[in-house]
């Protein structure tokens, strides 16, 4: 896809050759047609993926000419640096057109600002405060905008400017345009999404950069959630480096059971998030994690995306998640900042084409190793594992219904020597070495 590809104009196409952007970054093309919609947009996006021309292309090719020359799109990011930077990125973009952008923030005079945006500006880029200040003195006239754009806005709720921001809202016209960008979805911008926002459409930038360069990928081929667990138990034991391990579950059931399991081998070690716990709940836990203080924190993908979690040392995917894209998003929490990081995908059958998938969009194989030694293998699978044994035993009862001719006898007896349990059995313990079975283990256990 080129630039030639979306709903632009002469002047735009023009800059943007100035500028030897040729090509759309992944938030680029997804938000294009959203924001040119009209419709709110939620974008999931850090510094480094395009975010600022993924909203500043369409509110160019959009705007109007309007010779009163005041300000119907207002940008609002965190700092005086961001200001300057998004101030000049709309310079360039409109070269080619006659639209004046004026940027304000706090900390100098506000007359001078006042005096910059009296002169005319159909953009302005502010900082919350600033931009409050303006309004109260009747500088900008809040009700005449029709776009608002908040960069960055897990910072700005970092730094406090939450009253700001709802001050802001309350100021714009009801009937305007919303589009938030934001590196993390945390629990404090999914609020004021929820609060401010009409039916936003999320989109999602490409993972930045390449993050599997410092990651060390590695996968084990494991038949089923138990001998899952016995890996996970082995590899935590015997690896100190393992202290900040983030595991991915396949749903919210799974990441319950997963903690029911684990809890009482790493008390006080094993946190757990999904959308059904309380907000409460989940922040504890993650702060906890992030602190340091638990080792372990299971998590759905859902819920992950939201978080704003560095420095893990393992990323565990202990099922494999249904999207490829997934997989590096899942992977990307770990070798953060310039650290390598390692990411331990236990891979059932079934998932195998999933992984195929994944190293296709990686165009990088994930490292399988052998399955250690000690690991024992448990033939009991969870309900969500045994579609396979169901679906056996149901032609297993058709077969009963047959009628005794000799022919049926001599498929009996074929039939009884591949006896699913018998091969199963044995084609596990060809693949991942000697079997036991849950059940047996789980009663001594007990006793
Ligand atoms: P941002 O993620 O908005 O902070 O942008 C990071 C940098 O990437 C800026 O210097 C942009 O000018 C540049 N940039 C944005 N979009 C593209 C693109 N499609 N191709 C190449 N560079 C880009």
């Amino acid at each position: 896809m080129t630039f030639e590809d979306l709903n632009l104009n002469k002047p735009l196409w023009n800059a943007l050759e100035d500028m030897a952007i040729t090509t759309p970054t992944t938030i680029q093309q997804k938000a294009f047609p959203v924001i040119m919609s009209g419709k709110d947009v939620v974008g999931i996006a850090q510094t480094g993926t395009g975010k600022t021309l993924a909203y500043l292309l369409p509110c160019l090719r959009l705007w109007k000419y309007n010779k009163k020359k005041v300000p119907t799109i207002l940008v609002l990011v965190p700092t005086r640096e961001l200001v300057k930077q998004v101030q000049e990125e709309i310079e360039r973009l409109a070269t080619y057109m006659s639209l004046d952008v004026v940027g304000v923030y706090g900390g100098t005079s506000l007359r001078t600002q006042s005096a910059w945006v009296m002169e005319g500006a159909d953009i302005l880029v502010a900082t919350p405060g600033r931009l409050i200040d303006l309004v109260m003195n009747g500088v900008v006239r809040a009700n005449l905008i029709k776009k608002v754009i908040i960069d960055e806005v897990d910072e700005m709720l970092n730094l406090g400017f939450r009253h700001q921001l709802i001050t802001i809202f309350d100021l714009l016209p009801p009937k305007r345009q919303n589009l938030m960008f934001s590196a993390t979805l945390t629990t404090d911008v999914a609020n004021l999404i929820d609060n401010f926002f009409d039916l936003p459409i999320r989109v999602e930038a490409a993972p930045t950069g390449t993050p599997l360069e410092n990651i060390d990928q590695q996968g084990y081929y494991v038949p089923n959630f138990y001998t899952k667990v016995n890996l996970l138990n082995h590899l935590l034991e015997h690896d100190a480096t393992m202290d900040k391990v983030l595991l991915f579950a396949g749903s919210k059931k799974l990441a319950d059971k997963l903690f029911e399991t684990l809890e009482e081998k790493y008390p006080e070690q094993l946190g757990v998030i999904h959308s059904n716990k309380s907000q409460n709940k989940r922040f504890n836990m993650v702060n906890a994690f992030k602190a340091g203080e638990s080792r372990i924190l299971i998590a759905t993908d859902l819920m992950s995306r939201g978080l704003d979690i560095s420095e893990v040392s393992h990323v565990v995917n202990f099922d494999m998640p249904e999207e490829a894209e997934d997989y590096i998003h899942r992977i990307g929490r770990t070798g953060r900042a310039e650290k390598n990081g390692v990411s331990i995908s236990f891979i059932r059958e079934k998932e195998m084409e999933k992984q195929g998938e994944i190293e296709q969009l990686m165009k990088y194989n994930i490292q399988i190793k052998e399955l250690p030694e000690e690991i024992e293998i448990i033939e009991e699978e969870i309900p969500e594992e045994q579609e396979r044994t169901f679906v056996a035993n149901i032609s297993l009862k058709t077969a009963k219904r047959d009628l005794s001719n000799s022919a049926f006898h001599e498929k009996k007896e074929k039939n009884k020597k591949v006896n699913k349990r018998i091969s199963h059995e044995s084609k596990m313990r060809k693949k991942y070495k000697k079997p036991k079975t849950r059940g047996s283990k789980s009663k001594r256990k007990r006793k």
